[in-house]
């Protein structure tokens, strides 16, 4: 039988619309077992619904992998055979010299991009994405493979050449969009290789704090509207960059170098009155913003003031009887609102899942390399 590669895509069937699965009343409490078995054939066989994601087929496998290891079932996953995966995603330099051209030397987000040098052994667009960077090496310490074992220097050196004079971050040497999300792939990229040679912290921290809105969020650009994802990218790497302590609100809050008390009072009113989380003023509660407003109120030491019951509750109406979550209450499940639907419930202190590493976005014990 020939050996499919993790993660590998269905072909795809015709549906029935009549046929078509329907989602039902939800579930009176965590289902464990079914998210499981849905990480667990997300792992098996990735959907068709999937295959226009191939190019981001590392941060699929993120998810799928460290949502098994949050619900503590990473026993269904070969971890040998996950770490050479990831490995053969890598962007190699030809030479020292290469690392100089402008081109970003980490992980590529899919075979796709995985181009082969033209005739004069030249390499076309054949670098890594910062995304995809932070995923792999994610998984790589989720799966018990140490990271500082790779050739870190490259992905170092090469970083560097997608920071911008105002401090944020390319995703990749072709450009594209640069905002808090690429600083804090980088930044996290930085913690875990144990090694800030990779950017300029103080130009970092500059383009961090002038996304912090007026009205205590951080949008993802200077000058743009508070947003949930936004202002966790803004808080979680200030932390792991170390300019601001774990559990803020109990130390003096008032000499740390963001507004603490208005970035609290934004984050407290994330929470609806159907006990979710929203992204931004006036839109509808969204599963995933338990994680990234929740994620925010834990690093602040804030978490302890959410109405923990009715986020519960929230969250429960969004859990699938097929296992995952939902983005909105009583939909189908999709992998990205099923892993922070974990994470949600991994900060609310859930009995069968592995606590989480706030600021990494990961389990605690793959964030501190026990396993
Ligand atoms: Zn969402």
């Amino acid at each position: 039988m020939a050996t499919r590669d993790p993660l590998d895509f269905d072909v795809g069937v015709e549906e029935d619309e009549d046929g078509a699965p329907s989602p039902s009343s939800p579930l009176s409490y965590f289902e464990r077992d079914r998210h499981v078995a849905f990480f667990g054939m997300l792992y098996d066989l990735m959907p068709y619904h999937y295959q226009s994601q191939e190019i981001n087929r590392l941060t699929l496998a993120f998810f799928t992998i460290s949502g098994l290891h949050l619900l503590k079932a990473l026993d269904r996953v070969d971890k040998d055979r996950v770490a050479s995966w990831v490995l053969s995603f890598r962007a190699h330099p030809i030479n020292q010299a290469e690392l100089k051209n402008g081109q970003f030397y980490g992980f590529h987000g899919s075979r796709m991009s995985q181009f082969p040098p033209d005739e004069n052994g030249v390499s076309v667009c054949n670098a890594g994405h910062l995304a995809s960077t932070y995923c792999a090496l994610a998984i790589l310490k989720t799966v018990g493979f140490n990271i500082l074992t790779i050739d870190k220097e490259s992905i170092l050196i090469s970083m560097r050449n997608l920071q911008q004079p105002d401090g944020s971050f390319m995703p990749v040497h072709l450009g594209a969009e640069t905002d808090l999300r690429f600083v804090y792939c980088a930044a996290a990229i930085c913690f875990m290789l144990e090694d800030w040679s990779g950017m300029d912290r103080e130009k970092t921290k500059d383009y961090i704090l002038n996304c912090q809105s007026y009205d205590g969020g951080f949008g993802l650009m200077p000058g743009l509207e508070s947003h949930g994802g936004g202002t966790y990218c803004a808080v979680a790497s200030l932390r792991l960059m170390g300019y601001i302590e774990d559990d803020l609100l109990s130390k003096n809050a008032t000499s740390s170098i963001i507004n603490v008390p208005l970035l609290l009072d934004w984050c407290m009113q994330r929470q609806a009155i159907d006990g979710g989380f929203q992204g931004r003023a006036n839109k509808s509660s969204d599963t995933c913003y338990a994680f990234w407003v929740g994620a925010v109120l834990r690093i602040l030491g804030g978490y302890k003031f959410i109405d923990k019951i009715a986020l519960r509750g929230f969250l429960l109406t969004c859990q699938s009887e097929f296992g995952g979550f939902s983005k909105y209450p009583r939909e189908l499940p999709d992998l990205y609102h099923s892993y922070y639907g974990c994470t949600a419930f991994s900060l609310l202190e859930e009995p069968g899942l592995n606590p989480l590493c706030a600021e990494l976005g990961m389990t605690d014990l793959a964030a501190l390399g026990i396993l």
